[in-house]
């Protein structure tokens, strides 16, 4: 049914990309391009071993506009899957207008140089997408990605409004490192360490990081310290719910975790700014990265389960007055593993992404604009989820949060 060109080749796109081969029916010729050809071609093997697909790799510098531009071409894909990182997406996005292809990707545009996480910079390609009639879908991820579609879900059935809403992005796997992280480090830490904003009737409330704790007792896992931080898609929420009083999100982390960022940062080693190292100029954060290890390759290493969903209040829809639902996912590290070589961190992200791309390819996802995944029907991808490894849940709750 479709054509793909998927960029960047690490743990998300492993995942994705053996989903996409999985469903054939829909991604009928699939693409992978990246900076490194080789790490294309490790997945392209995985995929031929577990599904018997084949697919095309293709080495792609993805801040080269005009490369872009010519592979989207030569390969005829309808949308392309930025499976990078977010430094890419402003040039990936002009390489879609260019070549009139849609856009889809997990994560918004940051300056290298700035750990900043607005929208404004992808918000600003609303009318040029329009005008060309091409779709591009922004943070089709888990988190921003699934946890939006939830509260989406959670507006059109079960509340009229939405009061507060807290998302809680539990990751309860060991994988017996002292210190890693579950995704990109580079992004992850500037992540991490940035100033902790939280939405709060109608301004954005700042705290610093990794000071505000509370346990939780996730379904499956078990109680885990929660600390709150920024994350992008308080930003869009706020903006397209505009209803919503209080918005925040929570992510668990254990001791060693907290202990190692915290001296790293303390140090200077997560500094994104470049310093003078023995006559060569170096980012310090890029170089512990190296240090790091890659998380792509913990899957086989790493156990227990992840659980990440929303609390959100509001007025039901039936008229009973306020209510509190809680929608979540659980995710099994060792079965994604053996499903399709990853951690449950890539398959949480990695799965939506086929969903969303495949949204598109249906024609299901394909108002002309830049859309954030809250603002598209939520129902056909509650669906998907079901049907391709992220089954989901809902409950009401006795009552709001009480922290
Ligand atoms: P990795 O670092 O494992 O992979 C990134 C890939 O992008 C690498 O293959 C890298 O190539 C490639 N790349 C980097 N720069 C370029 C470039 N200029 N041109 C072409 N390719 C390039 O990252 P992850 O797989 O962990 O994460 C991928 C994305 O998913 C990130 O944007 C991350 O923020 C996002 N994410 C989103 C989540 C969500 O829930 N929404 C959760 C987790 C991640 P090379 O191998 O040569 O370095």
């Amino acid at each position: 049914m479709g054509n793909v060109l998927v960029v960047g080749a690490g743990g998300v796109a492993w995942a994705s990309v053996h989903k996409m081969a999985m469903n054939a029916d829909i991604f009928s010729k699939i693409t992978l391009a990246s900076r490194t050809k080789s790490k294309c071609d490790a997945i392209a093997a995985s995929v031929k071993e577990r599904t018997g697909v084949e697919i095309a790799t293709a080495a792609l510098d993805a801040m080269d506009v005009t490369a872009t531009v010519a592979l989207i071409k030569e390969t005829g894909a309808e949308v392309l899957v930025n499976l990078a990182l977010p430094y890419q997406d402003l040039k990936l996005m002009d390489a879609c207008l260019e070549a009139g292809v849609h856009y889809l990707d997990t994560a918004n545009y940051e300056p290298e140089d700035e750990a900043k996480f607005e929208y404004h910079w992808q918000w600003a390609y609303q009318d040029r997408f329009k005008e060309a009639g091409l779709t591009a879908i922004l943070g089709s991820g888990f988190d921003p990605g699934v946890t939006s579609v939830f509260a989406t879900w959670l507006k059109k059935h079960k509340l009229d409004t939405i009061r507060q809403i807290d998302i809680l992005d539990c990751n309860g796997g060991d994988n017996g490192q002292t210190f890693a992280t579950n995704f990109n480090p580079e992004i992850n830490l500037r992540e991490v360490l940035a100033d902790v904003r939280h939405w709060e009737r109608g301004e954005w409330k700042v705290s610093s990081p990794m000071t505000t704790k509370v346990p939780f007792d996730f379904p499956e896992v078990g109680e885990k310290n929660m600390y709150l931080m920024y994350h992008e898609e308080l930003e869009s929420l706020s903006t397209h719910f505009p209803e919503i009083e209080r918005a925040r999100f929570w992510m668990t982390f254990g001791d060693e975790y907290i202990k190692h960022a915290t001296v790293l940062n303390n140090v200077g080693m997560t500094r994104i700014d470049p310093v003078m190292h023995n006559g060569v100029e170096i980012i310090p954060i890029q170089f512990l990265k190296t240090l790091l290890p890659d998380p792509g390759d913990l899957g086989a290493l790493t156990k227990g389960k992840t659980c990440i969903g929303d609390i959100a209040t509001g007025q039901a829809r039936d008229g009973s007055g306020e209510k509190t639902y809680y929608i979540y996912n659980i995710c099994d590290h060792e079965e994604c593993y053996r499903e399709v070589g990853s951690q449950a961190v890539s398959y949480t992200t990695g799965v939506p992404a086929m969903i969303g791309a495949a949204m598109v390819l249906k024609g299901i996802w394909r108002e002309p604009g830049v859309w954030n995944m809250e603002q598209l029907d939520p129902d056909a991808f509650m669906d998907m989820l079901n049907a391709h490894g992220l089954p989901w849940e809902v409950h009401e709750l006795e009552g709001p949060v009480g922290f």
